[in-house]
């Protein structure tokens, strides 16, 4: 049986004890039914995969003891993803697919034609660590607040290339070739990006426009399509 992986926000050491909350208390001894001196693997984001036995269990808490590790830290590539909040449940989908891809940094941006006001960033975050234990992630990406894209683009740090994702190009995917370093995708919300947004990206030194193909995607689809193709371009694959 594969083991149960938990995220857990405290640094780990081996030897090291762990407290839990009270979720992690229900997701583990209620759900998953874990009991006294069973095992799991715990990893904090930092410092890699332990494998824990349950020391203590109860209905609000316990006590988790780190034995050993049993994998170290595998960062994903210094790649962010900022894309525009759509319907909340393909909002989600985004999240987890860039944790499971292996981005380092999801940044939800408000566009102009952008539908959504507001995200629950605690909410989303959540999802990138449930994403991180299921897909045997040791790293969990941030989840950032949504801002605006005209303000992230202000602040645009000169070294990070941005991927744009432009769906009136065609080709260009080799623009992607032989350039590491730092880097972002930017996928737009369901109207597209305006004349003015598309002008200040093609015109930004920083920016690369790339097609994801003939067909338009949707902006769950075209995120997942553009991990994809950057991690076979330029990434850990
Ligand atoms: N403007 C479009 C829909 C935008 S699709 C319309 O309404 O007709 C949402 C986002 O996905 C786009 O802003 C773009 O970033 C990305 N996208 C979708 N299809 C794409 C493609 N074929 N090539 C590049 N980017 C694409």
């Amino acid at each position: 049986m594969s083991k149960v992986r938990l995220y857990v926000e405290q640094s780990l050491a081996e030897g090291q004890s762990v407290s839990l909350t009270r979720e992690q208390a229900h997701y583990l001894f209620g759900v998953m039914r874990l009991g006294m001196g069973d095992d799991l693997h715990v990893f904090d984001g930092q410092t890699g995969e332990f494998r824990a036995e349950i020391a203590e269990a109860g209905k609000r808490g316990g006590v988790l003891q780190c034995v050993e590790r049993t994998r170290d830290l595998q960062m994903p590539p210094d790649l962010w993803l900022l894309f525009a909040p759509i319907k909340k449940a393909r909002t989600d989908f985004i999240v987890e697919k860039a944790t499971e891809m292996g981005a380092a940094r999801i940044c939800p941006v408000q566009t102009e034609f952008t539908n959504a006001e507001r995200i629950r960033r605690d909410r989303l975050q959540a999802h990138a660590v449930e994403a991180a234990e299921q897909c045997g992630g040791t790293y969990v990406p941030d989840v950032a607040e949504l801002a605006r894209l005209d303000r992230v683009l202000s602040d645009w740090p000169t070294e990070r290339r941005l991927m744009f994702c432009d769906e009136a190009l065609v080709g260009a995917r080799e623009a992607l070739s032989g350039a590491s370093g730092p880097w972002a995708i930017l996928v737009g919300p369901e109207g597209g990006f305006s004349d003015s947004e598309r002008r200040r990206l093609r015109d930004m030194e920083a920016a690369v426009a790339v097609s994801l193909g003939p067909r338009i995607l949707r902006a769950d689809t075209a995120a997942v399509a553009a991990l994809t193709l950057w991690q076979s371009v330029l990434g850990d694959w």
